[in-house]
């Protein structure tokens, strides 16, 4: 399999090239050349467990590894399960937080860190994962490379703007795990790690390689779930529609992936907090970045989604035909603690902000007999306590055993203000 630039389409890398150098030469994103389509299989294939789907779906696109040797990566990377939480007769809630750090980038994490550790072993030098996180992705890359002797991780996080618990979960690892605190927005530590990576002598010199969604090899492992939710639900007389609570538009370009790759969906629907750059793109045609407002689902605090130039690929540069696949939209903090409340008295289920986003997104759709909803719940509300306690009252949800170490642990960051020399300062003396 080749991969080509999202820039450029004669600009071409192969597997391990687009595992380690996060985006193209041209500064676009890696997209495979073809998609394989399972339809032929379907059915064998939605019976297979969670891991043998994982690598059976994903083989086509990998290079350089025995199928018996991806196989055994597949099983210690999809080691936990998607639950089903139905609520009535046409909607259900797809859990994707049953990994380590209870959000669904554990998914993308725990396959990007096995496939990475396959390609190191008996490489020298170091391999530094660079990654800007919105609040989840940090904790879950840190948590999957912990301890990997030939790798280091440098977490930019903005500061303030993440949960005291996800913030805990990035600065209390220590060993080859590094956090930096950046007095800034989300998308200003994207913008560092793109600078750092259009760094070419820093890029080189650390061997600088991306764990945010710009790598593909995450959303490769994210399009498996979807096939996973679906094996679990569907009917035979039903389709399904996905509802997903989106920022960079990772998880949405991995549901669009599936469906290249075969899956019935039937539409995609993207819910939105305030930050709503995708939805005006949808609307007008014209894509403008916008700054970030911070909200309670901190996760989804983007104002500039760096897989939306992965979207329109999949759509031939056609928006018309994008908005007949996916529609958006958007809700306020305070209609996503209503929700919360609203979804805990109604079906005694407590839900994290996010989530609460899709299930207001429900509530904007026509019904349809034919169909059935699937919300992907992004997280745990445990990571979220704070906004949980002021939807449901204090102490109202349980804290699962690996979050409740954190508060034992002592947390180690260090502040930096939003600009690339710090960046450039901070390798030079820390890694020297
Ligand atoms: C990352 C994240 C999202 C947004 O996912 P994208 O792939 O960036 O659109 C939503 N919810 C939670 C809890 C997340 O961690």
């Amino acid at each position: 399999m080749k991969y080509y630039s999202t820039n450029n389409k004669n600009v071409k890398a192969d597997f391990k090239e687009i595992i380690f150098s996060g985006t193209a030469p041209d500064g676009g994103l890696f997209m495979p050349e073809y998609v394989k389509d399972n339809r032929g299989e379907m059915e064998e294939l939605l019976r297979l467990p969670l891991h043998e789907k994982a690598a059976r779906i994903l083989y086509p696109y990998v290079s350089g590894i025995t199928e018996a040797k991806f196989g055994q990566l597949c099983t210690e990377a999809f080691n936990f399960p998607v639950s089903i939480k139905k609520l009535t007769s046409d909607l259900a809630v797809a859990e994707l937080f049953n990994g380590p750090t209870l959000a669904f980038k554990d998914f993308g994490a725990r396959f990007l860190a096995r496939i990475i550790s396959y390609y190191l072993e008996g490489e020298a030098g170091i391999c530094t994962i660079m990654v800007a996180t919105s609040g989840d992705t940090g904790g879950a890359v840190a948590n999957a490379f912990w301890g990997m002797k030939n790798v280091r991780v440098v977490l930019l996080y903005p500061s303030k703007r993440i949960s005291p618990l996800q913030e805990r979960q990035l600065t209390t690892l220590g060993g080859n795990v590094y956090a930096l605190e950046v007095t800034g927005t989300f998308d200003d530590c994207q913008r560092l790690v793109k600078d750092a990576f259009a760094d070419t002598e820093l890029k080189n010199k650390y061997k600088l390689t991306s764990a945010n969604s710009i790598n593909f090899v995450r959303l490769l492992a994210q399009s498996v779930y979807y096939f996973e939710a679906f094996s679990q639900i569907a009917l035979a007389s039903r389709q399904v529609r996905f509802i997903i609570p989106s920022g960079n538009l990772g998880n949405l370009t991995a549901g669009i992936l599936s469906v290249k790759m075969g899956l019935p969906v039937h539409s995609f629907i993207a819910a939105l907090n305030r930050n709503r750059a995708f939805l005006d793109y949808l609307e007008t045609g014209e894509f403008q970045p916008r700054s970030t407002f911070q909200t309670l689902s901190n996760a989804m605090d983007v104002g500039n989604p760096s897989n939306l130039s992965r979207l329109k690929k999949f759509f031939n540069d056609q928006v018309d035909l994008m908005r007949q696949n996916i529609t958006a939209f958007s809700f306020t903090d305070d209609a996503t603690i209503a929700k919360i409340k609203e979804v805990s008295d109604k079906y005694n289920y407590a839900i994290d902000p996010h989530t609460a986003t899709g299930l207001l997104a429900y509530d904007k759709l026509p019904v349809d007999e034919k169909l059935i909803n699937i919300v992907l719940s992004t997280a745990h509300p445990a990571k979220f306590l704070e906004t949980m306690d002021i939807a449901l009252g204090a102490g109202m949800v349980q804290i699962p055993e690996p979050l409740l170490k954190l508060k034992n642990l002592n947390p180690k960051s260090l502040r930096i203000s939003p600009e690339y020399s710090q960046i450039k300062d901070f390798f030079s003396t820390q890694f020297n």
